[in-house]
């Protein structure tokens, strides 16, 4: 299975905790780079003929935000240059207060057929400290406008006084939103971010509180029917995300546009972050990767391993033996023994005890050499 990522670098403003690639006052080179970006899509075409593409994912950023018709150009020239299967799952995030009737007719007339988007809080108090651009009503009025679509909505645990009562209530309000598939993630305050400096202060949640709310937040989640898959992922039966699974299979996926990730023949690179330096890259007819390299020998494994073990599931022995040829429980039995109290193992496969899954970057670790 493989994926395909496009990157949309602009959004309305700039959240208080976030770091990612977006650059609200960027916005007047919407033309510049989707010009760019469909050359960028054109050109990497050759070089990955023969793949079937399982899933597209618009993120950002926010692609609702700009106009409908840079989605369209690129989703056309994705479908002109590549292979995509039957059965494609192509996502689109939205923000709330960005998207409209015409918007959303639109991506539905080119084949988006799952939305995420992003509530974040039920609280509008805390809505307006994180800078987000929409309050409760707003995040009613886009499902309105998505009633009855293929649903993600994302939720964040570890905000600013925070209690199970609100992290009650932004579950409550996902699923009247009509969410099929809830992703529950940890604020993590950036260096260099607003934010960052509230961490500082310690007016945010100890690590420990905001363990405690993700707990709470996977049993209210799992009453509701939403499952947990994925450490942060959580999805009604039949709704698990695709294009996220992918990533966690350790499969292969291109990534188009600024920051944007790619992971094809053990050869992993990214580009630049800067709208500038991409365009002008693309411009001259040249990638615009900033970084790369090549996945060799146990880190392979390595990698597997611990994105593997991000799913509730695990992985299978056979699974492992397909991929690297290597029997596991033969390599790993020390390691395996290290972490015992940790993990199940039968002997079909291995997976981290579900209690345990928050903090399986710790248990992971004990996989390195
Ligand atoms: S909407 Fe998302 S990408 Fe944009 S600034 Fe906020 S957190 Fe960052």
């Amino acid at each position: 299975m493989s994926g395909i990522y496009v990157h949309i670098p602009f959004c309305k403003s700039k959240c208080t905790y976030c770091d990612f690639a977006s650059y609200p006052k960027e916005i007047g080179k919407a033309d510049l780079y989707f010009a760019c970006l469909y050359k960028e899509i054109k050109s990497r075409a050759e070089s990955l003929k023969g793949y079937v593409f399982d899933t597209v994912y618009f993120g950002g950023g926010t692609p609702s935000f700009v106009h409908e018709k840079y989605i369209i150009g690129a989703l056309r020239q994705i479908k002109n240059f590549y292979t995509l299967s039957d059965d494609c799952e192509i996502t689109l995030e939205v923000n709330p207060g960005t998207l409209s009737a015409e918007k959303v007719k639109a991506y539905k007339k080119i084949g988006v057929n799952r939305f995420s988007v992003g509530l974040q809080s039920a609280d509008d108090g805390m809505l307006k400290r994180l800078n987000r651009i929409h309050n409760r009503q707003d995040f009613l009025l886009a499902t309105d406008l998505l009633k009855g679509e293929n649903l993600s909505v994302d939720v964040m645990i570890g905000l600013e006084n925070q209690t199970e009562n609100d992290v009650k209530a932004t579950i409550d309000l996902a699923e009247q939103g009509g969410a099929k598939h809830i992703s529950c993630y940890a604020l993590k305050p950036e260096e260099g971010t607003p934010m960052f400096g509230k961490y500082l202060n310690g007016d945010l949640p100890s690590e420990d509180e905001t363990a405690d709310l993700y707990d709470f937040a996977r049993k209210y989640l799992e009453e509701k029917g939403y499952h947990r898959y994925e450490v942060s992922n959580f999805a009604k039966d039949g709704f698990k995300s695709r294009h996220n699974l992918n990533y966690w299979n350790r499969g292969e996926y291109v990534g188009f546009g600024v920051a944007a990730s790619s992971f094809i023949g053990e050869r992993r690179f990214t580009n630049t972050e800067k709208i500038d330096e991409y365009t002008a890259c693309i411009l001259r007819g040249r990638v615009a990767e900033i970084f790369t390299e090549n996945i060799e020998g146990d880190e392979r494994e390595f990698e597997f391993i611990m994105l593997n073990l991000r799913k509730d599931e695990g992985f299978t022995f056979s699974e492992f033996t397909k991929r690297f040829n290597v029997d596991f429980t033969e390599k790993y039995k020390e390691k395996i023994k290290r972490v015992q109290k940790y993990i199940d193992v039968t002997s079909e496969g291995i997976k981290i005890k579900p209690e345990y899954i928050y903090v399986q970057n710790t248990i992971i670790i004990y996989f390195m050499d």
